[in-house]
């Protein structure tokens, strides 16, 4: 392991995942490309450490964003990292 933990939420096999898969059809909010079902979707753990499907809030809590379902989508680890606190009302 090593380096920093990101302040990410990693997704549980949970209905708020099931149900935002559905909505979002399996694609990344942020980028649009088709989001991992499970690590061994892909050949590496590096991918999946970069590409595993991260719950991010669409409008960040340090802004007053709450954790209900309609403020939560799912996006690649690394959008999820890229975005940081950016949020476009
Ligand atoms: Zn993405």
């Amino acid at each position: 392991m090593g380096g920093r933990a990101a302040p990410i939420i990693r997704v549980p096999m949970s209905q708020v995942r099931d149900q935002l898969w559905r909505t979002q059809s399996g694609l990344c909010a942020l980028c649009g490309e088709p989001l991992p079902a499970d690590r061994f979707s892909l050949p590496h753990a590096s991918l999946w450490k970069k590409r595993q499907p991260t719950v991010d809030h669409v409008r960040p809590k340090s802004r007053g964003g709450g954790d209900e379902i309609g403020n939560l989508q799912l996006v690649h680890a690394v959008c999820n990292r890229r975005k940081g606190d950016f949020w476009r009302p």
